[in-house]
């Protein structure tokens, strides 16, 4: 990497996991609008037959990993797991009441628990989440399922109850397996209790191993990233996220155990994420999109070469699947046309469903521009690249691409013509920034705001 260019485009900017993103939504849907547009959605879901996807966030985890930015409630009261089963089931009965789903089936082609820390709950809890939520849907023939869990708090029994309602998918949160960083940022596992539930899950037929790593964490070096990986190569994941950690103690009170002095300088940073590329494409790993890396093997491969990539919330996905309806407490919902997120405070989130309402507390209905700029970051984020010939896909705001992506044009890291944008090998560090430029509500609320410093 061009130190260079990275310190010139070293600018804040959105990860594009939505658009518009949260900080811009303004046009929240009511209840009522939400329950629409997602049955709009569930509509041309079954016309498309593509199913829908169930989104279940569990909030509780046994202590703090110090680096954390998710909504979770740390905790070692297990008590809490049998009433927000019950919430969660609650919440998935009001919606199919509201969407006419009663004694009906909703197919469903993804299914995914992300948290805090779903194998928090026990087997048996697993299993009465899973049968109920289960009871009312049938399976697409293009199923995934997917799970988040950490190495620490997962068993062999979690896996079987897992395998056994058709997850195959398994992503470990890792992050960095130096004992100095993993004391820092409190969480600490071995290289052994990773390597058992990775091969545990391979054993029980799990076809799609995913670990997490993040670079610019308290204390790492290059030393350290190359242990990691060396280790993480050995035990060959099928996926590798690996995020750029995000300080932000101001919102996160718990980043303050350390200090800025412990975090690597911006350059270092960079480096430990370039070292680490560098190591995983020695390995024969393939970065996808902005921060991933997967095995030829594996199918965001497969659909970065089919052109299906897709991003949400979650991240990278092997494909489109809408609507997303999102379960649990801050969970977020997405139907293309509208996001909505739940009630980020359990209590308030609990007490909503019981009084059978609907939980949620922002989101936004997407205009006409909106619709048209989401699907160009969209492209951008998964295929590199994105084009406005068409008059549908224009609007007003793509007038001023060129010119504010000219200097990102001059140093080689996109290809313009009036119409289209094309991100080149060298500028897939900068995709937020390409991103920016068609980031209408970015540029109306905040002008000032560069894609490149002035000041290199
Ligand atoms: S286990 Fe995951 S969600 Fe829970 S505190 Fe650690 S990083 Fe955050």
């Amino acid at each position: 990497m061009n130190v260079e260019l990275y310190r010139k485009y070293n600018v804040a900017g959105p990860r594009y996991t939505s658009y518009p993103t949260v900080p811009y939504w303004d046009l929240s849907p009511t209840a009522d609008e939400w329950v629409n547009s997602l049955k709009g959605a569930l509509d041309k879901a079954q016309i498309d037959n593509t199913g829908a996807a169930i989104y279940v966030h569990i909030p509780f985890c046994e202590s703090l990993c110090t680096y954390c930015g998710c909504n979770t409630r740390i905790t070692r009261n297990h008590g809490v797991s049998g009433p927000y089963i019950q919430t969660i089931l609650k919440e998935f009965s009001l919606y199919r009441e509201k969407l006419g789903m009663v004694g009906k089936k909703l197919k469903l082609s993804e299914l995914h628990f992300g948290g805090g820390t779903p194998t928090f709950f026990t087997p048996a809890e697993l299993t009465q989440i899973l049968g109920g939520l289960m009871e009312h849907c049938e399976l697409h023939p293009d199923y995934e399922f997917s799970i988040e869990v950490d190495p620490r708090v997962t068993s062999f029994e979690h896996l079987e109850v897992l395998k056994k309602f058709n997850f195959r998918r398994i992503s470990l949160g890792i992050q960095d397996f130096d004992p100095k960083v993993q004391d820092i940022v409190h969480r600490v596992q071995s290289v052994e209790q990773v390597r058992k539930i990775t091969d545990d899950a391979r054993s029980l037929g799990f076809t799609s191993v995913n670990y997490d790593l993040i670079y610019g964490l308290p204390l790492q070096t290059i030393n350290s990233v190359e242990q990691t990986i060396a280790h993480v190569i050995t035990l060959k994941p099928d996926r590798i996220a690996f995020y750029g950690y995000a300080h932000v103690p101001w919102i996160k009170a718990s980043q303050r155990r350390f200090t800025e002095a412990d975090l690597p300088s911006g350059d270092e940073k960079r480096a430990l994420y370039e070292r680490g590329r560098e190591l995983l494409e020695a390995a024969g790993y393939i970065e996808i999109g902005m921060d991933h890396f997967a095995l030829k093997t594996d199918s965001l491969t497969t659909a970065t070469h089919n052109k299906t990539l897709h991003r949400n919330f979650m991240g990278y996905t092997s494909r489109s699947v809408s609507p997303i309806l999102a379960l649990g407490v801050s969970a977020i919902g997405d139907a293309w046309t509208s996001f909505a997120q739940n009630e980020k405070l359990l209590e308030t989130y609990t007490s909503l469903v019981n009084e059978n309402k609907i939980p949620i507390m922002r989101g936004h209905l997407l205009n006409e521009e909106d619709l048209i700029l989401r699907q160009h970051i969209l492209n951008l984020m998964t295929k590199m690249k994105t084009d406005w010939s068409n008059p549908q896909d224009q609007t007003p705001i793509l007038d001023h691409v060129v010119e504010k992506l000219s200097e990102m044009q001059k140093d080689g890291l996109v290809k313009l013509t009036a119409t289209s944008c094309e991100v080149t090998e060298e500028g897939r560090a900068f995709l937020r920034n390409v991103c920016m430029a068609f980031d209408a509500r970015l540029i109306r609320k905040a002008p000032e705001t560069k894609l490149f410093s002035q000041t290199v």
